[in-house]
């Protein structure tokens, strides 16, 4: 069993930071909220003072931040690297954008550590139940010296490939769900003014060449699929709001590497003019309020 220093313990790093004290790692936090550290230390963490306390006399350190400034700022501005014990190993699981992954990962390499970039798909009811993906990026070898903290959170645990290319991955299918959510919410629309009922429209495209994992598990009308029952209310989930920092994150990452992303572009404006509008919170399958404001 390792000892782990968790740097972010909010909606993600919490349940993360639980599972690993489940699994019976020993876990130290930092949090800048002392409301969330003290809710991972009542299920059995020690406190850490500081960014480069939590990252002192421990085998990994986890980051799960809300940006890549954040990130940036622990791994360069703090003393994080300069205290760290000589072999620890970093695991960032936030997601952030390329460039900033690439620029951590360049700093750690420098003051002579190694690290993985692992954002998650799964949420925070995968983060509860300790079912998340893992997208990680990073030397092979490296990342197979973190698979036992991985198994401590997740399921589903892939080496993407080099620095940074979990983070790829990870806004790559998040760019292909952004655009099929609002795809999928014109298509029922559309049926539906044309006269078609919205259970017929379901049954054809779940099983033609329309079909998705976002049909069929985060079907973008009031309810969820014809017949599921699920919220009216559109509760998260995954936010709307997260939605649109995922598809910026494609948006930089595409005109970083000079690549042509029309629908990324269109899904990201969608969905800015749906946090406009003021539904920032709401589950992102509430995106079909965007096309028929008044859709029940
Ligand atoms: P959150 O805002 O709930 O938690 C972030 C935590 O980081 C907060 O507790 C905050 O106080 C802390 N923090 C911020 N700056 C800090 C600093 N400098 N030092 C120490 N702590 C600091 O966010 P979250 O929902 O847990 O998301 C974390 C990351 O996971 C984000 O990158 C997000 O995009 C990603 N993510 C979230 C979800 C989701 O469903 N919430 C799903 C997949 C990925």
């Amino acid at each position: 069993m390792s000892r782990i220093g968790f740097i972010g313990v909010g909606k993600m790093g919490n349940p993360m930071a639980h599972n690993l004290l489940k699994s019976g790692h020993s876990v130290k936090v930092f949090d800048l909220s002392k409301e969330a550290i003290e809710s991972v230390v009542e299920k059995g963490a020690l406190v850490a003072n500081s960014p480069s306390d939590a990252a002192a006399d421990v085998d990994f350190v986890i980051t799960m931040l809300p940006t890549g400034k954040e990130v940036r700022d622990i791994f360069i501005s703090s003393e994080l690297l300069r205290k760290a014990s000589h072999g620890t190993l970093f695991i960032d699981c936030s997601t952030i954008d390329v460039e900033s992954s690439l620029t951590v990962h360049t700093t750690v390499k420098k003051a002579g550590f190694s690290m993985i970039d692992a954002p998650v798909s799964g949420g925070t009811v995968g983060a509860e139940k300790g079912t998340l993906t893992f997208m990680c990026g990073g030397q092979k070898e490296i990342f197979e010296k973190c698979r036992e903290v991985f198994e401590g959170m997740g399921k589903n645990i892939v080496h993407c490939g080099g620095p940074s290319q979990g983070q790829a991955v990870k806004i790559c299918n998040n760019m292909v769900a952004g655009t099929i959510f609002l795809a999928t919410a014109e298509a029922f629309v559309l049926g539906e003014k044309l006269g078609v009922e919205r259970e017929t429209i379901f049954n054809v495209i779940s099983t033609s060449s329309g079909n998705s994992w976002v049909l069929e598990n985060a079907c973008p009308l009031p309810g969820g699929k014809p017949g599921s029952g699920g919220s009216k209310e559109f509760k998260p989930g995954f936010s709307a709001q997260l939605m649109l920092k995922d598809l910026r994150l494609s948006q930089a990452a595409a005109e970083m590497a000079g690549s042509s992303t029309p629908l990324g572009a269109c899904a990201t404006a969608a969905y800015q003019q749906h946090i406009n509008n003021g539904y920032g919170q709401l589950d992102t399958a509430s995106i079909c309020l965007l096309i028929d404001p008044e859709i029940e």
